[in-house]
């Protein structure tokens, strides 16, 4: 039986990477300078490179169950994630950070039921998301894809509990933007701080949260929050 995945690893190297030989040449030379920090969830229907139309060395990707950001004030364990952020804005000093949750999450779902008790790193990374989780038994489609969202603008919020973000953000050198991805649909629909929730990318005025300034809309935000 042929290794199906040893096949691909040879045609990328025989294909697909002579056509772009000296892009990577160059990267190797002059080093990685993405302009953006992906943090997506790991749902393997969410392609941040399909998406984004990006490239070798334009996503700094970081992802996790759930496209969660973990507190910045935890003292103790392997933070991946928080280590990737700290990574990408202090030494590579990217633009913006994106945070994309989608449709039809199974770590959102997981907020409403049972996660198996051999599981226990999984049901403590959930927690990160039981706050966007709203008080019903059994969540329908609406449900689920209101704490879909909720649960980036969150994540926005906790990215905005670290320092570095935080500074950045208020110099207006970094801007953050939350993403839902509705799979079925292959539309990102984009938060809007001004506009007061999630905008499909087709009407959207941009990419980002809008002008994500300071104390303002942080206070916005932090309203949009409950409402959605
Ligand atoms: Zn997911």
């Amino acid at each position: 039986m042929p290794d199906d995945l040893l096949q691909r690893l040879q045609r990328f190297q025989t294909e697909a990477f002579p056509l772009q030989r000296s892009h990577f040449r160059h990267l190797v030379d002059e080093g990685q300078h993405p302009m953006t920090l992906f943090i997506g969830c790991s749902d393997s229907r969410l392609v941040p490179y399909l998406l984004t139309g990006a490239g070798p060395g334009e996503l700094f990707l970081v992802r996790n169950v759930g496209a969660f950001v973990p507190p910045h004030d935890q003292s103790q364990g392997f933070h991946g994630t928080a280590a990737a952020i700290e990574f990408a804005v202090l030494n590579l000093e990217v633009r913006r950070i994106v945070v994309c949750g989608h449709s039809h999450c199974g770590a959102i779902r997981a907020l409403y039921g049972e996660v198996s008790p051999a599981a226990k790193h999984l049901a403590q990374w959930l927690e990160l998301g039981r706050e966007a989780a709203l008080p019903v038994a059994e969540p329908g489609h609406d449900v689920l894809r209101r704490t879909e969202q909720r649960a980036v603008v969150l994540q926005l919020e906790r990215l905005m509990d670290y320092p570095m973000v935080r500074e950045r953000v208020e110099a207006g050198t970094l801007a953050l933007h939350g993403w839902h991805y509705v799979i079925e649909d292959g539309e990102v629909h984009v938060f809007d701080v001004q506009r007061g929730g999630f905008v499909p990318a087709a009407q959207a005025d941009n990419a980002g949260t809008g002008p994500y300034v300071a104390h303002a809309a942080e206070a916005q935000c932090d309203e949009e929050s409950t409402r959605l």
